[in-house]
């Protein structure tokens, strides 16, 4: 049996747990190849120009997948992930949508996750994938139900602690839990503020982890909160939770913004994406109002890389001469002077009648 799974959207944000739930039931995952120009191209194609970057991402790694000669292909429909907490409606339609755009033969496996209307448990999530797949065995699909938690537990306890994404997904799928030891510093921290799917698609954000290390920079992200921080986050941006991806972006922004060791918020924002532009609003308001630099990067298919790295390094020096003021500003110039010769009284005392001696 074979499942084929665009590496897009929730991919980024759920694949420790599909995996664990697959692989616990044998089924061999096929992954579509990394977002290229060509993806995007691809998808581009099929969508009207006004959808978001992601999506048209998204639709290109199905291509992919069919191009591959894969059959079956996972194409879930998120809801709501917890009591009246929705997705953005292309989220919510995403089966409605590939349906629509892609006129070729394949067997997609829909599966919904809706914790408001429907109150489906994840139980129920895994009960229709395995069923498309053909099994029926609950015993089997607990068990499985319980790997996929065990292996998405162990990933949030690697990202929680530092490890970056990518090591933190490689170790859980090896079931390995690796808990991040240096803490290195760097001169300046940024915190970087996107979706999952924006942030860790090397494509779309054109490799900014590995640009900003080389910009000496220390990177923080929504992976490394807790909910509860993320929680206070977003009563420090006096926000109601709506938008599922509120915490990782309101929720993240809100709690780096009052952070006193980060010296600047970048947001990753798709062109057209509605929510975004909500969230991004708000986090620039409570930004300035605090005096934390920040940066809006607005993304689609036709940003070029030139100019995306000019903004990142121009932030990123300023940045690097405010924090040089700043330690500047506090030296105090009175103790950094040379202390001055000290006058002692001469050890012999030339008196009145040793001069008249003298003379
Ligand atoms: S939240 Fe925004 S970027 Fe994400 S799929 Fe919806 S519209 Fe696109």
């Amino acid at each position: 049996m074979q499942i084929g799974i665009p590496r897009a959207l929730s991919y980024y944000n759920f694949y420790p747990l599909i995996y664990g739930f697959l692989s616990d039931l044998g089924v061999e995952i096929v992954l579509s190849d990394k977002t290229t120009k060509q993806t995007m191209t691809d998808g581009s194609a099929l969508v009207v120009p006004e959808t978001c970057l992601p999506i048209k991402v998204y639709v290109g790694h199905i291509l992919n997948l069919l191009d591959k000669g894969i059959e079956n292909i996972l194409v879930p429909s998120v809801q709501s992930i917890a009591p009246k907490i929705y997705n953005c409606s292309k989220i919510r339609g995403l089966p409605d949508l590939i349906r629509n755009v892609i006129k070729r033969d394949f067997n997609m496996i829909e599966a919904t996750y809706d914790k408001s209307e429907k109150n489906r448990s994840s139980i129920d999530f895994f009960k229709e994938i395995a069923g498309k797949l053909g099994i029926t065995d609950l015993a089997r699909i607990k068990k499985a139900s319980k790997n996929a938690w065990r292996v998405y537990n162990n990933y949030l306890v690697m990202t929680r602690s530092g490890v970056p994404y990518v090591q933190a997904v490689k170790y859980a799928l090896e079931n390995k839990v690796v808990l991040a030891q240096n803490d290195t510093t760097k001169p300046v921290n940024i915190a970087v503020i996107a979706h999952g799917y924006n942030l860790y698609d090397e494509r779309i954000s054109m490799k900014i982890f590995e640009k900003l290390d080389k910009l000496d920079v220390k990177v923080f992200t929504a992976e490394q909160l807790t909910p509860e921080q993320m929680k206070e986050g977003l009563n420090k941006l006096e926000t109601r939770l709506y938008w599922a991806n509120e915490f990782e972006i309101s929720g993240a922004a809100g709690h780096y913004i009052q952070d006193k060791k980060i010296d600047g918020i970048i947001t990753i924002n798709a062109f057209g994406c509605g929510p975004d532009s909500l969230m991004v609003d708000r986090i620039t308001r409570y930004a300035k109002e605090l005096k934390k630099p920040i940066l809006n990067l607005s993304i689609d298919e036709q940003t070029g890389e030139a100019g995306f790295v000019t903004r990142l390094e121009a932030f990123v020096d300023m940045l690097f001469r405010k924090k040089r003021s700043t330690i500047i500003n506090k030296i105090d110039i009175n103790e950094q002077q040379p202390p001055q010769p000290r006058i002692t009284e001469p050890k012999v005392r030339v008196t009145m009648e040793d001069l008249v001696q003298k003379m």
